[in-house]
């Protein structure tokens, strides 16, 4: 029988639940806060021409986005284009630079006269990678994670120690280079996991391959065009999307929940999958109710919070790729900055996007559109003063780096996005911008459960819950929270 559903948010996780749900043949209906879907991933105009972004910019692993499109019958390509960036990004070390180039045959050369017998290491690195990420992407990331058992299959059981579950990342990255800056750039791709290398297990080499190896992309017209047809996806299953609707309150019955108080009104379902934020999700409900409490969010490792500028700038930017990462400074003392001393970095790294050098339409002729990116501990005061003294920061290494002079007197945009600014926005705790991080003990059943454990029609999706943070896992904890629902309903 036809069951009215309603999803809370419409980021990336609930536009994907909702989708799968109405597929099935529900009622579907997503409550979104502001005033368009997207969530992290919304996009904003300016008056004067320049269109932002405001979260995600590194398109990868398109397989899973295709994947999706292709479980409703239609192909990524018939809603946007999908470019492959080369290079694929810029390092820019305290000495130097390095491009990633499209091809990873070029990057074992590159490699390789880096480090001698780099570029066959590389290749035997990338061997295993592509192992785990087929593995990964086919028999682990799909679950539930209700409980253990889920992969007790033999092909898991057998794959066990190619998979390299136990082994630390940083560690397991050292066995095959010695290259410092080798080991920066093998390392970095697991920081999109929200935790240091050292506390990640090396399973997650797998996204090097899904980055090194199957590039780094761009939608043109911005990532937003990827909300946009996830949102028509939706719709073409008969979806309805209700935007500027808070949900203030989940109701309960006898072990159910019952309604919701929406905007001040109570509308009844027969189900609710809820996508906002985890912790949030859980103050709409009464104490007892609850699958967490306080302590619990208190001693979970979070992602890292952010501190981005949204920045239009009156001229081209000579020497400056789409994507550069600004790794002058020591890694981990960054990250200590975040995970053990919560305070705000004091030689910091940062990341700077400038779409416009790929894509026209983002800034008007002439001028690029610039996003820098800063990750943060959570929870940390963010005054407008504080955010300036970095944005000053950040604003002479892109002067250094780019040969460009006084490029603050060239900003005719600007907008600041902090951590208070993820609270407010998207209730998210601590002003975490990325979820929970991937750490062993937080991640396949230690992750926050999907369903809750007294109420048998409430469900939690998104990048809190199983796989984890980022897009692609966040479409795929859509897919496996709208079939529990399905199963239950048969
Ligand atoms: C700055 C930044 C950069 C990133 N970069 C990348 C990247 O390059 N590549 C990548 O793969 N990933 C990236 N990510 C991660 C990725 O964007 C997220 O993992 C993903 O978008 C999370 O989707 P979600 O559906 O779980 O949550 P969200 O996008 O947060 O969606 C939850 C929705 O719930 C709504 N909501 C909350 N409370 C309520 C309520 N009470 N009532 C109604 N609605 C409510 C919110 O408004 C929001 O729209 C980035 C994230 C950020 C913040």
């Amino acid at each position: 029988m036809k069951k009215k559903i309603a999803v809370i948010g419409s980021g990336f996780s609930g536009l994907s639940a909702s989708a799968y749900l109405a597929k099935a043949g529900n009622e579907v209906h997503v409550f979104e806060k502001h005033d368009r879907p997207g969530g992290r991933a919304r996009q904003f105009s300016t008056d004067d021409g320049y269109v932002f972004d405001m979260g995600p910019s590194w398109y990868w692993m398109p397989d899973i986005m295709d994947s999706f499109f292709a479980d409703f019958g239609c192909q990524t390509s018939d809603f946007f284009e999908l470019i492959s960036l080369n290079p694929q990004f810029e390092v820019v070390f305290s000495e130097g630079k390095i491009s990633i180039p499209e091809s990873l045959e070029e990057l074992k050369f590159l490699f390789e006269r880096i480090e001698k017998g780099a570029g066959l290491q590389l290749e035997k690195f990338m061997q295993a990678a592509k192992f785990k990420y087929e593995v990964g992407m086919q028999d682990f990331i799909n679950k539930p994670c209700h409980n253990w058992s889920e992969f007790l299959s033999f092909k898991i059981v057998k794959s066990a120690i190619k998979l390299d579950l136990l082994t630390g990342f940083r560690a397991y990255v050292a066995k095959y280079f010695k290259s410092e800056k080798l080991r920066t750039l093998m390392e970095f791709p697991v920081i999109f996991l929200g935790a240091s290398p050292k506390d990640i297990p090396a399973l997650y080499s797998l996204m090097n391959y899904g980055g090194y190896a199957l590039g780094t992309h761009y939608p043109m017209g911005g990532f937003y065009q990827l909300v946009l047809a996830m949102k028509k996806v939706a719709e073409n299953q008969g979806v309805y999307f209700h935007f500027n609707k808070t949900v203030e309150s989940i109701n309960t019955g006898s072990e159910k929940v019952s309604s919701l108080t929406i905007n001040g009104k109570i509308h009844e379902f027969d189900a609710v999958i809820a996508s906002s934020d985890y912790h949030h999700t859980e103050t709409l409900l009464s104490k007892e109710n609850r699958n967490y409490s306080e302590e619990f969010w208190q001693n979970r490792t979070f992602a890292p919070s952010s501190l981005i500028y949204y920045l239009g700038i009156d001229q081209n930017i000579p020497n400056l790729e789409h994507h550069t990462l600004f790794f002058e400074n020591d890694l981990d003392e960054h990250i200590d900055s975040i995970y053990e001393e919560k305070k705000w970095p004091e030689r910091p790294l940062f990341y700077s996007c400038c779409p416009s050098k790929t894509d026209s339409s983002l800034a008007p002729l002439g001028k690029e559109n610039l996003f820098l990116l800063m990750p943060l501990a959570i929870g940390i005061d963010d005054g407008e003063a504080t955010r300036e003294l970095y944005l000053n920061n950040m604003l002479s290494r892109i002067e250094r780096h780019t040969g460009i002079k006084d490029l603050r007197s060239k900003i005719e945009y600007k907008r600041s996005y902090c951590v208070s600014d993820f609270i407010s926005d998207y209730n998210a705790y601590g002003g975490n911008a990325y979820g929970l991080a991937n750490t062993l003990g937080q991640t396949a059943v230690l992750k926050p459960k999907i369903r809750n454990k007294g109420l048998k029609n409430l469900f939690y999706t998104g990048q809190l819950t199983v796989p984890g943070p980022g897009i692609p896992p966040s479409i795929i904890s859509g897919k496996i929270v709208a079939n529990e629902l399905i199963k239950l309903k048969n």
